[in-house]
């Protein structure tokens, strides 16, 4: 009511006065984020986003985005309304008739699908090859001895289907509230052989997601420092899974910044179009 009546919220104020530690991005970030066009992975309330997917496209479009790939979670993962195939098919019907509407911006359609533990993929190869862009990632026995987890990630990596392998490691460096009260602890990394999987990423041309959220800043500096020295592509994505949360990449700019990531080695930068074109070879 405060901000409709066009005052500073009161609680917004008071956070500004706790928080005077906050400052701005520096220089050579803020130029490395506003050479992003858009996200690849986010989420909507059709799996355990917050919001209706025109409601993230608006925000998307008021940061300046020029696409936004819609990332839900795949079946598997029941603790996060994941989308079976008839659903996600439904949203691709919702996400081109919003696109018509929404046009020149693009939603692209897509998918954070599950890595299964012999390393296959939780969607149907057909819905996949119909997606614009699949993020793998690992959400589940996160605490596998290295080689089971390896071979995972590999046989993942190695999907022609998968464009992005997200959040890596799995960590969570503060605890986070999800879904109907549950509490996440924060978690180490999982443990796998990076050479050997961002090698793969190199090989099979997946890049490597800088995932942007506070409580995962993934990958950890050393290992995203080992992707650049490898050669690898990257995604600064936030996985948002609300509005607000789009805003969050500059959190992955300044890491991205800090171990020398080539501005035209993150797929993000590049257009719709030259981007389609790359997560269709
Ligand atoms: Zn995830
Ligand atoms: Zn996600």
């Amino acid at each position: 009511m405060q901000a409709h009546a066009g005052e500073v919220p009161e609680y917004l104020a008071r956070l500004e006065e706790a928080s005077t530690e906050l400052v701005p991005l520096a220089d050579d970030v803020a130029e490395f984020c506003s050479a992003l066009r858009g996200d690849l992975h986010t989420h909507s309330d059709w799996s355990d986003g917050g919001s209706p997917i025109r409601e993230m496209a608006e925000a998307a479009i008021a940061l300046g985005h020029e696409y936004v790939a819609l990332t839900d979670h795949s079946p598997r993962l029941t603790v996060a309304n994941g989308l079976s195939a008839e659903r996600l098919e439904r949203q691709l019907d919702v996400v081109a008739a919003l696109n018509e509407e929404l046009a020149p911006f693009r939603i692209l359609t897509g998918i954070e699908c599950d890595i299964h533990l012999d390393g296959s993929l939780d969607q149907t190869d057909e819905l996949l090859g119909r997606l614009d862009v699949v993020v793998a990632s690992v959400h589940s026995d996160l605490r596998a001895e290295s080689a089971a987890m390896t071979e995972r990630m590999l046989g993942a990596v190695a999907n022609p289907h998968t464009d992005v392998l997200g959040h890596c490691t799995g960590r969570l460096l503060i605890p986070r509230e999800q879904r109907e009260g549950r509490r996440q602890r924060p978690r180490p990394e999982s443990a796998f052989d990076a050479e050997a999987v961002f090698s793969a990423c190199v090989e099979h041309g997946t890049a490597v997601e800088i995932n942007s959220r506070p409580e995962r800043l993934d990958p950890p500096l050393r290992l995203l420092a080992l992707a650049v020295e490898l050669g690898c592509q990257f995604a600064i994505d936030t996985d948002a899974h609300a509005p607000g949360q789009l805003d969050w990449q500059g959190n992955g700019c300044e890491r991205a910044v800090e171990t020398g990531v080539d501005v035209d080695r993150v797929v993000n930068t590049w257009t719709a179009d030259e981007l389609l074109e790359w997560t269709a070879s």
